[in-house]
């Protein structure tokens, strides 16, 4: 589908990639292996309700992910899908009396004008499952050639063959273990799965934790054709592999995503596609820490979403939003609060009072400190703080020497020893960062 628009930043000089991020699967803080480029999976939206902040934490993470290494001048290929039909979907759909097609493009387009309001980098693929459903099916086939998936026969009101995917199969048959890759414990496990929409009650399925390949049809339910499968749709978790497999290389860089997806969603997607050719899903799993409100985590369920649209319509520029979420380290979890959208707007109008007041090299040097302080698992925090420092300094020099005026009475720096070439203030925060001064 359609994706947004943000343009391109210019390549920015900068020090090679030395990035390390904290990798879930390996729970170890490192470089991520890719050598001459860069992919990204970034599983996306549900489009049932807009675009909370919590939504905007995580796509905001992966962007500044993007532009660090699009500043290293790593080629970049980024994927996003929208889970475009989705059981959350549907019940929203029939309980507001909205056919699901008319919900789903309404709420994808209402997030794609956030994305871009944020200075989100578009992603290279926009995925829309419904459009991908081709891929899943020949997947789903796979899995049940090589043993790793099975049919399970109709119980009550459930229809015969749905297929879930065997974990004690693909254990015997793959490096991929239980666990391996969202760090859960088996109890922990256990709880969120029904709570993230697994049945581990089914009856006929060969272990509790099976996820869901491929629903068939069951009467007021969108369907497809699925070939051996029978008419029906995809589960979720072979979604996300399917796409990326088709899209990316096998392994691609970084698989990200919001923490609440580590399981049973990150899990599965690679268990799918390891069960399929034996490779790992992706070199690292990278995960952004919960966006709550009064201690609660944001959620659609408990009614407690600060909506990036309502905030924009209150008048609150995206890049103090933008700001107010770098100020938090990505892994973290933490609460918005109004404070925190006060506080980042008046940081935004003081690097722009302090714009005025840049000098020839003021911009490299700062690019130089904010990427460095990027390379250390993404330290946005660490990397506003060094726009803070420049702008002390720039407004510091002002109070000096309010004329503009040099020592001897000259007029302004010398700025003969400057590339001409290096950017300016403006143009790093906004090229690395994403913060449109
Ligand atoms: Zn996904």
């Amino acid at each position: 589908m359609e994706s947004w628009n943000t343009p391109l930043p210019a390549r920015l000089p900068v020090q090679p990639d030395r990035l390390k991020l904290y990798d879930t699967a390996s729970q170890s803080v490192r470089h991520p292996g890719n050598l001459a480029e860069a992919s990204l999976y970034v599983c996306g939206i549900t489009p049932y309700d807009a675009t909370h902040l919590g939504h905007a934490n995580t796509y905001v993470t992966f962007d500044l992910l993007s532009r660090y290494w699009r500043a290293c001048g790593l080629p970049v290929t980024y994927v996003q899908n929208v889970t475009d039909v989705d059981d959350p979907l549907l019940e929203r759909a029939t309980a507001t009396g909205v056919d699901w097609r008319d919900l789903a493009a309404e709420q994808t387009e209402l997030f794609r004008s956030d994305m871009e309001a944020l200075n989100v980098l578009a992603p290279d693929h926009y995925v829309g499952a419904t459009e991908t459903v081709d891929w899943v099916v020949a997947s789903v086939e796979a899995l049940v050639a090589n043993g790793t998936a099975y049919p399970v026969p109709g119980a009550g009101s459930e229809p015969d063959g749905d297929i879930y995917f065997s974990i004690d199969a693909a254990q015997e048959a793959t490096h991929w273990t239980l666990g391996s890759v969202g760090r859960h414990s088996a109890e922990e496990m256990a709880t969120v799965f029904p709570e993230r929409g697994g049945d581990p009650d089914r009856p006929g399925k060969r272990h509790p934790l099976d996820p869901l390949l491929w629903r068939v049809a069951r009467p007021g339910e969108p369907t497809w054709e699925g070939r051996s499968l029978g008419t029906g749709r995809p589960g979720w978790h072979i979604e996300c592999s399917a796409i990326a497999r088709r899209l990316l290389p096998a392994p691609f860089t970084v698989q990200g995503g919001g923490s609440d997806l580590r399981f049973p969603h990150h899990e599965f997607s690679a268990a799918h596609a390891t069960a399929a050719d034996g490779q790992p899903l992706a070199q690292a799993f990278v995960h952004a820490g919960m966006v709550g409100l009064d201690g609660e985590k944001m959620s659609k369920s408990l009614g407690n979403l600060v909506l990036v649209s309502r905030l924009r319509s209150q008048g609150v520029e995206p890049v103090a939003i933008r700001t107010a979420l770098l100020s938090n380290h990505y892994r973290d979890d933490w609460d918005w609060t109004p404070e925190l959208m006060t506080r980042s707007m008046d940081r935004v109008a003081r690097w722009r009072r302090a714009l005025e007041l840049q000098e020839p090299g003021d911009g490299a040097a700062l690019l130089a400190a904010a990427h460095r302080a990027l390379s250390d698992d993404l330290d946005a925090p660490a990397a506003l703080a060094q726009v803070d420092r420049w702008a002390d300094e720039a407004l510091a020099r002002d109070d000096r020497n309010p004329a503009g005026l040099g020592p001897d009475g000259a007029s302004g720096t010398q700025a003969a020893d400057v590339d001409p070439s290096s950017p300016d203030v403006r143009a790093a925060v906004n090229g690395l960062l994403g913060l449109t001064l």
